[in-house]
């Protein structure tokens, strides 16, 4: 197999294909006669996060893309193009409408779809993946408001179809490294646990490494990417917009919806300069965009309380110039880790008293065995490697059609922060109860992320 797909990218190379958009290259496939025999994938949104998981996919050869879909065809081109350089079979094409993606969904050959489109399209998609039958691999945030939080579990419960959420930062692999001290009780009893999305989005893309389209002055149809539609999420909403690549690393330490949960939240914003004196700064005052008056406080924060009295802080910076950090923090009766300075302090293990210690030697003796296990098959993944295992856990579930580690309460319960804490800004901060996803089951679910052998 390796060396026929090798063979077929010597030849196309030869044959002067990997054309650019622009030519509307003519593609030409390889058939693969064992694909009825591989899991079949549907992708639907293949932009830049599309593409990434594509990349994934084909790299493995325990799965199949029978169909993508994409209104943009220049999506679905580049794909194509990626598809026909790893040598694979040609996937149908869909994105005729916004809705072409149900087409996709009738289709027999496929078990499982990954869907990377904007954030307003996630839930309806997962619904509609769940109601054909199929397992839903869903991008981050899975839902924008509790209205759709709801749907992804009742759909879950109504259909027995599992649902993903793709979060990747669960497997970053020092926050694997603090999930297995977490669990090896190194810390103790947890207590105050921290985390966020604190990220200058303010530039939104590049094309290419050419600026495009205004990196980040213009947005909407004008923009680029994220651009096109994340931007505009910062004119009419203010709360946490992106809570779940700090959330749910801090949900599996916590073992929330499974013998904990999120009881209550409290949110507040700070006042809006960044995305304005940016668009000045680049575009000068009389750009239009200079008029747009943002809802979106610059920094949100977020603070919420468990059932077992642990508080957790998140916070929301996307749009102040800074560089990037998880800000993790993860603190107990024994002691201390904080990411952003790469320091941790246990009591009576530190060999200095009130002084921090560097992490590595942790992280090298408590490196998670899926990381150990796998480590070589990860090279070269997206952020760091933790893509791979995302994606990995979600095709190994498939194949044995067993449930996801992280499934649709776990979807639901991230993902409600952004609409909890809008409501709690709306009404001054005030605190807002979180609903319980599970309806009672929290108490006797049992933890399950990265406790299998395999993925
Ligand atoms: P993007 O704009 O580059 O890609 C989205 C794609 O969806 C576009 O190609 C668009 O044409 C397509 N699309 C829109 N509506 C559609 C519809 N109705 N049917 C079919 N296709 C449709 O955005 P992106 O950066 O790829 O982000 C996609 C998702 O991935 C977002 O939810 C984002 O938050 C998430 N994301 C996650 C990570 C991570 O690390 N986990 C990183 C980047 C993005």
């Amino acid at each position: 197999m390796k060396d026929n797909r090798r063979d077929f990218i010597k030849k196309t190379a030869a044959a002067g294909l990997g054309l650019g958009l622009a030519s509307m290259p003519q593609f030409s496939f390889a058939a693969d006669k064992k694909d009825d025999k591989l899991v079949g994938i549907g992708l639907i949104g293949v932009g830049l996060r599309g593409r990434n998981h594509l990349d994934l996919l084909l790299r493995r050869d325990d799965c199949t893309v029978k169909a993508i879909c994409d209104i943009d065809p220049a999506a679905t081109n580049l794909a194509l193009d990626m598809v026909q350089k790893a040598g694979k079979t040609k996937p149908e094409i869909y994105g005729k409408d916004d809705f072409d993606y149900l087409n996709l969904l009738k289709r027999e050959d496929i078990q499982a779809v990954i869907i990377a489109t904007p954030w307003e399209w996630h839930t309806k998609m997962a619904v509609a993946t769940m109601k054909h039958g199929k397992y839903a691999g869903i991008e981050v945030s899975a839902a924008n408001t509790l209205e759709e939080c709801w749907d992804l579990v009742n759909t879950y419960e109504e259909t027995g179809m599992p649902c993903m959420i793709l979060e990747n930062v669960c497997y970053r692999r020092d926050v694997m490294a603090v999930l297995n001290m977490v669990r090896q009780n190194m810390f103790g009893e947890l207590i105050h646990l921290e985390c966020g999305y604190q990220h200058d989005l303010r530039e939104v893309k590049f094309n290419n490494g050419k600026q495009a389209y205004g990196g980040g002055v213009e947005f909407g149809e004008k923009g680029f990417s994220e651009a096109k539609w994340r931007t505009n999420h910062s004119v009419y909403r203010n709360g946490d917009l992106y809570p779940t690549h700090g959330i749910g690393p801090i949900a599996t330490y916590l073992n929330i919806d499974r013998g904990n949960r999120f009881v209550s939240l409290v949110s507040m914003a700070s006042k809006s300069r960044g995305l304005h004196n940016y668009i000045v700064d680049k575009g000068g005052e009389n750009h239009p965009n200079a008029k747009v008056r943002w809802k979106l406080g610059d920094v949100v924060t977020t603070q919420i309380k468990t059932a077992l009295g642990e508080t957790i802080m998140v916070t929301h910076d996307t749009n102040l110039p800074r560089p990037y950090s998880l800000g993790f923090r993860v603190q107990g009766e024994k002691g201390i880790w904080m990411d952003l300075n790469k320091s941790i302090y246990l009591e009576g293990t530190s060999p200095q008293a009130h002084r921090w210690e560097d992490t590595s030697s942790y992280f090298e003796k408590y490196d998670h065995p899926l990381w150990k296990k796998y480590e070589q098959r990860a090279i070269g993944a997206g952020h760091g490697g933790m893509d791979f295992f995302v994606i990995h856990a979600f095709i190994e579930a498939v194949k044995r059609k067993a449930p996801t580690p992280l499934d649709a309460y776990d979807a639901a319960s991230w993902s409600a922060i952004s609409p909890l804490s809008e409501i709690s800004i709306e009404k001054g901060s005030s605190a807002v109860e979180f609903p319980d996803f599970t309806r009672g089951q929290w108490i006797n679910r049992k933890p399950t992320f990265a406790l299998n052998d395999e993925y």
